[in-house]
């Protein structure tokens, strides 16, 4: 792979032992990384992970607390505390856990050490939903109809607010986050009570009662712009990706380019989110999540950090884009222009979990054979072996499977032949599941809506 980012200022701050603040997959991945870039790593770890192959390669591996997340992995001060104990100089976050954490990657700034992210105060921007929104409506990024300003308490403004969007309407909380948080309004007789239940649990739960009101868009699909920032007012776009296929707000699988969106509609587009992150001095790679309806973007949010499906861009761009976010971190410049990226052929990633693939309950449990796929355009991502045993603590992701070819439908049928030689025995998994949905015919025609998923699994549970 070629690489955008040169050594070129006085302002580097390069560092040679990264903390890796997570585990699993991305664990691994974020190690491989590090490795390629000729760095030291160390890894972490709760008690229920001590097993982990990337500690058996990492140049250090510490326990940081017992099973349970909040104790060990959400833990700041024992993080801090072993990145202190070994002399790391830097902390990648992975996703999920303490990565979209302004609080911990302000700490660690505090700390004298590089969060591997963007820095606190433009991930505060993004993390909160109404002033990204209003980040970018500022530069120029399309955006849901509806105020980019908290709702008011008065009951008759925002049933005012309501008739201006035009019902259906989603109430959203400012600080919400994973699905949660949202109330969709379908009538007016219903206003009252969905402002006053989304704002208690948004009190609780997110601990603001900040809400915020917008266009419910009734067949969108989930469109995304993968971005690469240095700290010098560098930027690029590295394509599209579609997450359509979800189940419950969750990603099942994602694709790269998303089918059937013309480079006029999607440039401009991809433009606003280079401009919008310069006017908020963004660092490191970010995606801003659209939802897509009628030819038209509409922004919903930005993940400040690296994502689970970054393969796919990464397999159609050409790039390491966890060696480039790394590198980014350490105040390397990006030489590469817009012109240079040139995103090639197609890629599909099936997330691989943990979970019954009729009721999709988590499966745990000791892996006792395991024989993954292999070959030209296949990868996967994973830190599973025989013998690795399935903890009930966390997220039920045990490893990605991303293939590409030339075209869609040679990436579809890679992937179908991939799933077919991937056997893991012990635990169920979602594999049947998964490889039933790469037989169907809307998904192999492409362009499906965010529903999609949810109905097909409705119809094939029918009698
Ligand atoms: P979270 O931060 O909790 O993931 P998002 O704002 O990204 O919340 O929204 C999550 C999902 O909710 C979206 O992928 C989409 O399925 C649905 N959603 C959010 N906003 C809207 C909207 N305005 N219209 C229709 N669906 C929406």
């Amino acid at each position: 792979m070629s690489s955008p980012l040169a050594a070129s200022s006085a302002s580097c701050m390069l560092f040679d032992k990264v903390l890796i603040a997570n585990r699993g997959e991305i664990a691994e991945r974020i190690q491989r990384a590090c490795r390629d870039l000729g760095l030291k790593t160390v890894a972490v770890c709760s008690e229920a992970d001590r097993e982990a192959p990337y500690g058996k390669t990492a140049d250090s591996f510490l326990c940081i607390g017992p099973s349970s997340a909040a104790k060990s992995y959400l833990n700041k001060d024992a993080i801090l505390l072993a990145a202190r104990l070994t002399g790391a100089e830097a902390i990648h976050p992975g996703y999920g856990f303490l990565s979209e954490n302004a609080a911990f990657a302000q700490a660690v700034e505090e700390a004298g050490l590089v969060f591997i992210g963007p820095d606190s105060k433009s991930m505060a921007t993004m993390g909160d939903k109404i002033s990204a929104k209003k980040a970018m409506i500022e530069a120029g990024v399309p955006c849901v109809p509806g105020p980019d300003t908290a709702l008011p308490d008065d009951p008759s403004k925002v049933e005012q607010i309501a008739l201006e969007i035009g019902y259906p309407v989603i109430i959203k909380a400012s600080g919400g986050g994973g699905g949660r948080g949202m109330r969709v309004v379908p009538e007016a007789g219903l206003l009252q009570d969905a402002v006053a239940l989304t704002r208690e649990e948004a009190r609780q739960a997110f601990g603001s009662p900040a809400l915020y009101m917008e266009k419910f868009l009734q067949h969108p699909r989930h469109i995304e712009i993968q971005v690469l920032c240095d700290s010098h007012g560098n930027a690029v776009w590295l394509g599209h990706r579609d997450c359509s296929m979800q189940r419950r707000h969750q990603k099942v699988v994602e694709e790269a380019p998303a089918p059937g969106i013309a480079p006029e509609i999607i440039g401009p587009v991809g433009a606003a989110c280079v401009k919008a992150c310069q006017q908020i001095g963004y660092r490191g790679v970010g995606t801003f999540e659209f939802l897509y309806e009628d030819d038209a973007f509409y922004f919903i949010e930005m993940n400040t950090r690296l994502q689970v499906e970054h393969p796919v861009t990464e397999l159609t761009s050409g790039l390491d884009i966890v060696q480039e976010q790394i590198k980014a971190a350490q105040g390397i410049s990006l030489i590469m222009t817009q012109a240079d990226v040139q995103c090639a052929g197609h890629s599909f990633e099936c997330r691989i979990n943990a979970e019954d693939p009729e009721s999709f309950m988590p499966s745990v449990g000791t892996i006792t054979d395991i024989s993954l796929p292999q070959g030209e355009g296949i990868r996967v991502d994973t830190h599973i072996h025989a013998g690795y045993r399935v903890s009930p603590y966390y997220d039920s992701l045990i490893a990605k499977v991303i293939v590409h070819a030339p075209t869609r439908a040679q990436a579809m049928e890679k992937m179908r032949k991939a799933l077919a030689d991937t056997r893991i025995d012990g635990i169920s998994t979602n594999i049947p599941f998964l490889r039933a949905l790469f037989e169907d015919s809307a998904f192999a025609t492409g362009e499906t809506d965010i529903h999609y998923l949810e109905q097909w699994l409705k119809q094939r549970s029918k009698p």
